[in-house]
């Protein structure tokens, strides 16, 4: 899967704008609704590429003039999470658009510790590989993510790497 979207500089304004018009895509073709709050929780969301807590959603929509109650996020969020739209980071109790949420699939994580960034990886041979695992111990997997925690490209890079440019 190319990452253009965990790439170190890029225009970020497009990613927002190709999540929030695929995600507006895949509720019509779903007749699933995609409410302005949904929307705009999820433009949130995909605010940068790191995962984001549900409080930090709440207080950005605050930051709107809006006074969204708690439940009325974590549903919007609970929506999203059904439709594929963005992932559950467990380890970090937060989320992250999904760049490719037309299949459904689980979420295979590199999370950088230095910076903050998660990268989605989809890698159909590491999800077999748990599978054929997982039955060889007689489990049968339910719900999978998969995280990894160490370095991004940029932070492993240390002062060779290019500066640290957020292009948001
Ligand atoms: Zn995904
Ligand atoms: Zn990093």
């Amino acid at each position: 899967m190319p990452d253009r979207r965990s790439a170190d500089d890029h225009d970020h304004a497009t990613c927002i704008e190709d999540a929030l018009a695929e995600a507006e895509t895949i509720c019509a073709e779903r007749g699933a609704r995609l409410t302005e709050l949904r929307r705009r929780v999820l433009e949130l969301v995909w605010t940068s590429h790191e995962p984001v807590g549900a409080y930090d959603i709440l207080s950005r929509l605050g930051g709107d003039g809006r006074r969204a109650a708690p439940p009325t996020v974590y549903r919007a969020l609970e929506f999203l999470l059904e439709q594929g739209l963005v992932h559950r980071i467990e380890s970090l109790n937060a989320f992250i658009g999904c760049a490719s949420p037309k299949a459904p699939h689980s979420g295979q994580f590199l999370l950088c510790t230095a910076c903050g960034t998660a990268t989605e990886i989809a890698d159909a041979g590491i999800q077999a590989a748990l599978v054929k695992a997982a039955g060889l111990a007689g489990f049968r997997p339910g719900h999978v993510t998969i995280e990894v925690k160490g370095l991004c490209r940029r932070c492993a890079g240390g002062a060779a790497a290019e500066p640290h440019a957020h292009a948001h």
